[in-house]
């Protein structure tokens, strides 16, 4: 017995030494990704189910490492806001999905929105409503155009700071959008006091529509608190036709998800920009 607990412990300390060292490796890899541009955008549209029309597009950043492949966000966003490099790189995806979004509108897509994600290590070591001024002049985009995205645990840190940063953000005329609505434990009724425009309803929720009872009635009540609070709804992860049903019937304003589009790369989503632009 005593021999075996030895060599538990022994295989237990090689296996945690291996992840020591993937971790370190990962975090020189990140250091080194932005310089040497192995940073991407993917982009993923967004539908309007009143005109069926894509109006806007999400901007998902993803690592194209050297040697291993396309690296996804939830692999490395983490350790980017351990390490406090979401700095740079927040910044980094900011100032290209703005440009890439202007540089749409001049080639004729003339209303396309932009959203992005802006974590919250973002919003307390940073002046976001300063950087987001900055990065609109330097790419001559409109504010209208450009859609941060919060979830809630941004919301959470500090929330008499965050409520007043947003407010300064809807001054320079961006749009806020909530993440991930329904993960945590808020009700929409106490994020009113933030200046929120459009509800994007968890994929989790999207996912129970049509096959429980319960999924269906939350995010029906969500849907329609939400058009109370004069707040527009995105429902995430839309992946089927019934679902898409449901969100109709319900009157959800629009969708995102695998059953229009997966996330995109620039050339993939130029073409889709050419060839389908509707439901
Ligand atoms: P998110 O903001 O909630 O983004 C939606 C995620 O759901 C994306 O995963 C997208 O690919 C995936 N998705 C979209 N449609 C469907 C669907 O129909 N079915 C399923 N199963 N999944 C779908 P992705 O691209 O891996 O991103 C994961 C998360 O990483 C994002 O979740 C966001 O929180 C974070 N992230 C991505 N880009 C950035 C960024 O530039 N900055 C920051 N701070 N976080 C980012
Ligand atoms: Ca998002
Ligand atoms: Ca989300
Ligand atoms: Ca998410």
């Amino acid at each position: 017995a005593k021999d075996k607990g030895r060599n538990c412990a022994h295989c237990y300390t090689a296996e945690m030494g291996v992840q020591i060292e993937e971790q370190a490796d990962l975090e020189k890899g990140l250091h080194q990704a932005l310089l040497r541009k192995e940073l991407e955008l993917h982009y993923q549209p967004k539908v309007s189910l009143k005109s069926g029309q894509v109006y806007g597009v999400e901007a998902l950043i993803r690592w194209r490492r050297p040697g291993i492949g396309l690296i996804p966000p939830d692999s490395f966003i983490p350790l980017a806001e351990e390490t406090g490099l979401i700095i740079p790189i927040g910044e980094w995806v900011l100032r290209n999905a703005c440009a890439q979004v202007k540089a749409w509108h001049i080639a004729g897509y003339k209303d396309l929105t932009i959203a992005v994600n802006v974590s919250a290590l973002q919003f307390r070591q940073q002046n976001i409503p300063e950087l987001v001024r900055n990065v609109l002049a330097d790419s001559k985009l409109e504010p209208k155009y450009l859609e941060l995205e919060l979830t809630e645990s941004v919301l959470m840190q500090d929330p008499e700071t965050i409520a007043l940063a947003m407010r300064e953000l809807k001054e320079i005329g961006v749009r806020l959008s909530l993440d991930d609505f329904g993960t945590g434990y808020s009700s929409l009724s106490y994020l009113k006091q933030f200046p929120i425009d459009v509800v994007k309803i968890d994929q989790s929720f999207i996912r129970d529509v049509t096959s429980s009872i319960n999924g269906a009635s939350l995010t029906k009540s969500i849907i329609s608190m939400a058009e109370s609070l004069h707040m527009t709804t995105v429902a995430e992860g839309v992946e089927t036709e019934e679902q898409l049903g449901f969100l109709n019937i319900n009157r959800c304003d629009a969708i995102q998800g695998y059953y229009f589009s997966r996330p995109l790369p620039l050339n993939e989503m130029v073409k889709l920009l050419a060839e389908k632009t509707h439901l």
